[in-house]
């Protein structure tokens, strides 16, 4: 973009294009004038490489323009998932067993570029390498009433624009906007990632599974060492709350030496013994929806709104399903010649809340204290979790619908407290005495 263009007025900006704010980006874009603002290179070359598990109960708010079917943007079907600590592993195989696949493994680097070349042909406009610096509260035309005239200033190096409607799609990257708008930050940690190329030809045999979920009280105590798999490659990563230091050098050492991942890496490149910390790639990872995420003039969607779930720190659903609610939103807004006033875009906020929160995200509050606030024990707990999905048919089949089930909203919270009292009855005899009050809290609370 030439600087003759600078400081001008969109109806919305966008600060962010990752899934959240190119999914928006794509959707609005077919209704109205719209400027995307990101502040790393243009990347539709080369996306980058990150696969992520999208679970089946997203895929009612995936963008059309993403076809399930594209193995491009979608290369695996999430057919097994092993969940599994340093003893014991389960693995679960919901296509033989239920017939039902839980998901897809979706290349996002990939689903970015789609989306954002699918808004280009709409009333999208992308400026790139473009660092939002500052964001001012709204400015108020009228002696702090509400009014049409009232915008949002953004500052960039490439100069000042003004918008009617901003959209905040900056994931844990700028927090800073979230503080100086009056908005809380959601629960944030660093996160490490390991990428390794292993041909088509190999990487089914050399990794059984799409996507592995193993907790180790030596690696994190809040979340698993994770690994996803896609066409030709797979991400391995973890979140702690150690320093990113600490962090890369640990995941230096599981990759060289742990038995449990060596498998992976027979046909991998880099190969593990090779690796520098300069191989890894460092993220924040946030979590825990914040209370309020509209204000006047201003939306939050995605990370940057904490719209990931609190155990599995998943945050595709967030991303496609708030952009989905913001289109459809201002769609109607706009064709009510509303204002973006606070009052006027709660709807939005809460037909987030209703349809992606509710009893979701008091099914994964109650699995966050379960597997990650239980200090020590969290790993008994975790065994005999995994004890519990190997014996019991119906926990599995609980798993599985939690991925899959569509009603987030009605999700049957009864589902959780069956697993609960398996997991209970798995625990071995001394824990079963001590760690008796915290299940009966976490059933009843
Ligand atoms: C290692 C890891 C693995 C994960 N695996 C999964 C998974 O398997 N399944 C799942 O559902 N979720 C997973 N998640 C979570 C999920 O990937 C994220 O929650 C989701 O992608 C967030 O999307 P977003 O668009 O909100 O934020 P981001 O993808 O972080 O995008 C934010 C964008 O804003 C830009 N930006 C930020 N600040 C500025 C600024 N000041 N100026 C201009 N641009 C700016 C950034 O450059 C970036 O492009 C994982 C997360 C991590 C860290």
């Amino acid at each position: 973009m030439s600087s003759e263009q600078n400081n001008q007025h969109y109806p919305v900006i966008i600060v962010g294009a990752g899934l959240a704010g190119a999914s928006a980006f794509y959707h609005l874009s077919k209704f109205t004038e719209v400027l995307l603002i990101e502040k790393r290179a243009k990347f539709f070359e080369t996306p980058y490489k990150k696969v992520r598990v999208i679970c089946a109960h997203t895929n009612q708010w995936i963008p059309d323009v993403l076809n399930l079917n594209d193995e491009d943007i979608f290369p695996k079907e999430v057919k097994q998932v092993q969940y599994s600590s340093r003893n014991l592993s389960a693995n679960l195989k919901p296509w033989e067993e239920i017939n039902k696949n839980i998901g897809n493994n979706m290349d996002e680097g990939k689903a970015v570029v789609r989306l954002l070349k699918e808004g280009l042909k709409g009333n999208g406009k992308i400026m790139w390498e473009t660092n939002v610096s500052e964001i001012p509260k709204a400015e108020k035309m009228n002696d702090g009433e509400d009014s049409k005239d009232d915008y949002m200033r953004i500052k960039t190096p490439k100069g000042e624009f003004m918008t009617d409607l901003l959209v905040l799609a900056t994931g844990s990257h700028s927090f800073q906007f979230n503080k100086n708008l009056g908005f809380h930050t959601p629960r944030t940690y660093n996160a490490v990632s390991a990428k390794f190329e292993i041909p088509e030809e190999y990487i089914d045999d050399d990794v059984p599974m799409e996507y592995m979920f193993h907790r180790h009280p030596k690696i994190s105590e809040i979340g698993p060492l994770a690994m996803i798999k896609a066409d030709n490659y797979i991400n391995l990563h973890y979140v702690s709350r150690e320093s990113s230091d600490v962090m890369k050098e640990k995941m230096l050492r599981i990759l060289r030496n742990y038995d449990h991942i060596s498998p992976f890496f027979r046909h991998a490149t880099p190969q593990p013994a090779k690796m520098s910390e300069q191989d890894l790639s460092l993220y924040t990872a946030s979590k825990s929806a914040i209370p309020e995420f509209v204000d006047d003039h201003v939306v939050l969607i995605g990370e940057a709104a904490g719209l990931v779930s609190e155990y599995y720190f998943e945050g595709t659903l967030g991303a496609f399903a708030s952009s989905h609610y913001l289109a459809k939103f201002l769609k109607e807004l706009q064709e009510s010649g509303k204002t973006g006033r606070k009052e006027n875009l709660r709807p939005y906020e809460k037909l987030v809340k209703k349809n992606i929160l509710s009893n979701w995200e008091k099914s994964q509050k109650a699995n966050e204290e379960l597997f990650y606030e239980a200090g020590e024990n969290q790993f008994v707990i975790w065994d005999a979790y995994v004890k519990a999905m190997r014996k019991h048919r119906k926990v599995r089949e609980n798993i599985y619908y939690a991925w899959y089930h569509p009603d987030l909203e009605h999700y049957p919270l009864k589902n959780d407290e069956y697993c609960g009292e398996k997991i209970y009855m798995n625990l071995p005899l001394s824990r079963k005495v001590s760690l008796a009050p915290f299940f009966l809290k976490l059933k009843f609370s």
